[in-house]
């Protein structure tokens, strides 16, 4: 079973529309998405549109929660909070009804899915292996799916070592047996230099995970951004991967 794993998306349609062309191409089995549906960008309910249909499990993000008004904001920085807000006051109820109903954390086929990651699946950053290692040692799992950190990466445990490692070749990496934290990066706002969208295949039996790395029409996801009033740094970054 090939496994498509999505996170991030941040309403940025063009962004996700170039990656679900990409997956239209690779046809894993099974879609995933670890959440941040909305926030930052300018189109969240085309977003959630596009994906409500095709995700075998949907998770909900932090940026999710704040533009339902369930998490406090007052961590976000202030272009997040503006963006939240903005998010807020654009959900159709339809929209609103999808979010609602998803859970920050899942399981599919055995794999552990986490927004953030295994111990705190709403707002903890798996940035690092003494992060990673922490969250191994929290949590009895094999293989754990996460987002948020919007850089994609792999964190490998066996006995009592943890190697991290950024996983930019799109040929796929083989990972030996040991227990896994797997990261696809973010296709709506990238954040490793690379401003291209990120998706990823995970195939458990060969153990090969794939980073696949979308180029898409930016200036389309910024004109819509400053359109919608929301702070232009918002759209700048987009160029520059941060
Ligand atoms: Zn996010």
């Amino acid at each position: 079973m090939l496994l498509g794993i999505l996170s991030d998306p941040h309403a940025n349609l063009p962004a996700l529309e170039a990656v679900l062309a990409d997956v239209e191409g690779v046809r894993p089995d099974v879609l995933i998405c670890l959440g941040d549906f909305v926030g930052y960008g300018a189109q969240p309910n085309e977003v959630v549109e596009a994906l409500r249909d095709r995700c075998a499990v949907a998770l909900v993000g932090n940026h999710d929660l704040a533009a339902l008004g369930s998490v406090d904001i007052s961590d976000f920085n202030r272009h997040a909070a503006m963006a939240a807000l903005w998010t807020r006051d654009q959900l159709t109820h339809r929209t609103r009804s999808f979010l609602e109903g998803l859970e920050p954390r899942g399981v599919i086929e055995g794999l552990e899915l986490d927004h953030a990651s295994p111990r705190d699946p709403v707002w903890e950053y798996v940035l690092d292996t003494s992060i990673a290692d922490a969250n191994f040692s929290a949590r009895d799992f094999e293989v754990a799916l996460v987002g948020h950190t919007h850089v994609p990466a792999v964190f490998w445990r066996k006995e009592n070592r943890t190697m991290g490692f950024a996983p930019n070749s799109e040929e796929g990496i083989d990972l030996p047996d040991g227990r896994l934290i797997l990261n696809p990066g973010a296709i709506g706002q990238p954040r490793d230099e690379d401003p291209r969208a990120s998706w990823a295949t995970w195939d458990p039996r060969d153990r090969r995970f794939t980073v696949r790395r979308i180029e898409y029409p930016i200036a389309l996801a910024q004109r819509a951004i400053r359109a919608a009033g929301l702070p232009g740094a918002l759209a700048d970054r987009l160029a520059q991967g941060w």
